[in-house]
């Protein structure tokens, strides 16, 4: 093996981002057990608990009903605010005034409406952190410093810097095997694929059994 620059352990970007404060209000901490280094990641959806607006439609159907038809969903957006307790997975309505004080343990959530293109109105939640619309609001039980706390981070996707199971096995050789075909129980072309992305798979596949032959000693040149 060549002798180059002395070796400096920096870690990956984002952990490092992490622990300089800049990171996304709720990241999980992980140690490496052969390391024992400290390591950060984004908190992936699934690990959260999500307050989707189509879970709300069976409990606004009622809400709605007048006595002569259905309330117009502008009304009811003015009218209402949900209220949720993520670790309980309960939610419930109440009706919106300036002058109603938040409960501690529950976290206010308010509708919005936006119009669909054919002439009807869909229902949004508003993210409390960033007052944009959006359909599902997550609870995020950990922190920037990845330290679970009793109250619950809430806000959209975006705003927690949330990411998908899906995303984080990027560039795994468990990803690189589906990307060439060569997990089992998976028919060969079951998505089409990109060149360059058939490339990166092939050429991470190759750089990780490479250090597997290095560290047997084996050379490959
Ligand atoms: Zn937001």
């Amino acid at each position: 093996m060549s002798k180059g620059q002395p070796y400096q352990r920096i870690g990956d970007a984002f952990s490092l981002a992490v622990q300089h404060g800049d990171g996304p209000p709720t990241v999980q901490q992980w140690v490496n057990k052969r390391t024992g280094r400290r390591f950060f990641t984004r908190v992936p959806v699934q690990a959260c608990h999500a307050l989707p607006v189509a879970s709300l439609a069976a409990s606004l159907a009622v809400q709605r009903r007048t006595l002569t038809g259905l309330e117009p969903l502008t009304n009811l957006a003015a009218r209402l605010v949900v209220e949720w307790q993520p670790d309980a997975c309960v939610f419930r309505f109440i009706s919106h005034s300036p002058s109603l004080e938040p409960d501690r343990e529950w976290n206010r959530v308010q509708l919005t409406h936006a119009p669909t293109g054919r002439n009807a109105e869909r229902l949004w939640l508003v993210c409390p952190r960033c007052g944009g619309r959006c359909g599902v609001v997550y609870a995020s039980p950990w922190n920037a410093e990845g330290i679970e706390q009793a109250a619950a981070l809430v806000g959209c996707r975006k705003c927690l810097g949330l990411t998908d199971v899906s995303r984080q096995r990027h560039k795994t050789l468990d990803w690189t095997c589906d990307v060439m075909g060569l997990s089992r129980g998976i028919p060969k072309p079951y998505r089409r694929r990109g060149d360059g992305t058939l490339r990166r798979a092939i050429s991470v596949f190759d750089r990780r059994w490479a250090r597997v032959f290095r560290k047997l000693g084996i050379g490959l040149d």
